[in-house]
């Protein structure tokens, strides 16, 4: 179990969730858990048991099916209702019910919010939150506070806020998470509450959301004024603008701080694991996030490349390693020798000087017909190989393909391709159907290899990214078809370009396939 002097806590599966267009189911949530736990946070709050089935049916099932090595579950849920007591309240009987160790209570620290929202006293609140919080206390489980809009709360009756504060820690609240619920502080002013927070007796914890994009900096201004316990979500999930991102925080705070918050080696996992989060909420990751972006640490060559080669530290603000990303190096077009030769070793290939002027030449004639290999790593792996070994074995040889796309009657569009392809000597025409032409071109070409190349069912077209490019010098417009695919071990990337959007997206397919066969250890 963490050292509990200071808390991680990642509320992914309740905050988090709030998000526009994040669906989590219980697997999901499950499944977030066990990568939450891979990486040491302290606690992970479940949700909202009694409020909500689904988050009822979390705990339930995480009492048979989470086996957590560092992590204590939270549930979590609000006081009682005014004028019951929490004794006979169903959603507190829930809490105490949900099997969790830990619950997190949230509670108004706002004056106006208590009378306008809550539409009750101010002597009652304070009384809901000590009766709740002592009830679950002495029911054997340990109670967090979430004050909810305790800065603008603050501001409006600081008197109030701290009241709060302390009516919560005397009925035996472990910490007071102070709740920048509207994400409207800065971190200067947002400091000063917490400092005046710090010197009650309370444990002082925060929850900052990102509507100023200060989440962070914020939380990191609350950790230096005191506060010993931080909540945040998994890649910065949260509505509107997000939570504070927990990665993020327990980087800086470990690796700039010299906080002892997760094992380094757990650290080192990071951006695996968080990548592995944005598999199961099916959120495209973000290429920019610190510390974890696929960009993070990539430098668009050219100016700074042959420096780079010499000395990286140079350029990089710690070593990419030590949160599991690396120093991808982009090859664009303004790509000189040095990054096609940085990035040839990065693959593992010793380039030539001969060879290396070769494919420094056909990266920018490519790139100077709308290809890019920034993003399409495998693409340009194709080409390194083609250069340095001349052209590639292949696998299979296409003779033609056709697509039909439909409308039928009923006003449903479908499509249908058929491929015919030569592989080991045999020729194979096979037809797919699909939502749309790629897809069925990509279930035609698959069903027409995977007798041959079975690993090829492995394969999984993940993403599919298509950009119109102004023609030049009286042509017409181009299209640039970005796929990318993946296997049980990882993702790739392939580009194709041509007037023909299907024809392009084809070329795609095809390199994504060959790179696949690559991958799985057939020779090209
Ligand atoms: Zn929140």
């Amino acid at each position: 179990m963490a050292d509990d002097r200071f808390h991680v806590y990642d509320t992914t599966l309740r905050d988090g969730a709030q998000q526009e267009g994040l669906n989590l189911s219980v697997a999901d949530k499950l499944a977030v858990a066990r990568h939450l736990d891979g990486l040491g946070v302290g606690f992970i709050e479940g949700g909202w048991p009694g409020a909500n089935p689904k988050d009822t049916e979390f705990f339930r099932r995480a009492q048979t099916e989470l086996d957590l090595k560092h992590a204590q579950l939270a549930a979590f849920g609000a006081t009682r209702r005014a004028g019951v007591k929490a004794a006979d309240d169903p959603l507190v009987a829930a809490l105490r019910e949900s099997g969790a160790p830990v619950v997190t209570l949230v509670a108004k620290s706002h004056d106006r919010h208590v009378e306008l929202a809550l539409r009750t006293t101010l002597q009652e609140n304070l009384a809901m939150i000590r009766d709740t919080v002592s009830h679950l206390r002495a029911g054997g489980q340990r109670v967090f506070l979430d004050a909810e809009h305790f800065f603008d709360g603050y501001k409006s009756n600081p008197a109030y806020a701290l009241e709060v504060l302390l009516t919560a820690a005397e009925a035996g609240a472990d910490v007071i998470a102070l709740c920048d619920t509207n994400g409207g502080m800065l971190p200067d002013e947002l400091a000063e509450v917490v400092h005046a927070a710090v010197q009650t007796s309370a444990r002082v914890g925060i929850h900052c959301h990102d509507d100023t994009g200060c989440a962070v900096a914020n939380t990191l201004a609350a950790v230096k004024a005191g506060a010993t316990h931080v909540q945040g979500c998994a890649n910065g999930y949260g509505e509107r603008s997000g939570n504070a991102n927990l990665f993020t925080v327990v980087a800086n705070l470990q690796l700039k701080r010299g906080f002892d918050l997760v094992p380094p080696q757990a650290l080192a996992d990071m951006t695996r694991i968080a990548h592995a989060i944005t598999e199961v909420t099916n959120v495209t990751p973000n290429s920019h996030a610190p510390y974890v972006g696929t960009s993070a640490f990539a430098h668009k060559a050219g100016l700074h490349a042959s420096a780079i080669k010499v000395d990286p530290n140079l350029y990089q603000h710690i070593d990419p390693a030590m949160v599991g990303n690396d120093m991808r190096m982009l090859v664009s077009d303004m790509a000189g020798r040095a990054s096609v030769e940085l990035k040839g070793r990065e693959l593992g290939y010793e380039l030539t000087p001969e060879s290396t002027k070769t494919l420094v030449g056909r990266v920018k004639d490519l790139e100077s017909k709308g290809y890019t290999f920034e993003a399409a790593d495998a693409s340009f792996e194709l080409l390194l190989r083609d250069t340095v070994h001349g052209e590639r074995k292949r696998h299979f040889e296409v003779e033609s393909w056709r697509v039909i796309v439909e409308r039928t009657k009923g006003g449903e569009v479908v499509s249908e391709a058929t491929v015919k392809v030569h592989a080991k000597d045999e020729r194979i025409v096979a037809t797919g159907e699909g939502n749309g032409p790629v897809n069925a071109l990509d279930r035609a070409v698959r069903l027409a290899l995977e007798k041959l190349y079975p690993e090829l069912a492995k394969l999984e077209l993940v993403d599919y990214k298509v950009r119109i490019l102004e023609g030049s010098h009286g042509t017409g417009a181009i299209t640039r078809v970005l796929i990318t695919s993946s296997d049980e071990s990882g993702e790739w990337a392939t580009v194709g370009v041509d007037e023909n959007i299907i024809e392009a997206s084809w070329q795609a397919l095809e390199q994504a396939v060959t790179y696949g066969l690559l991958r799985s250890g057939r020779e090209v």
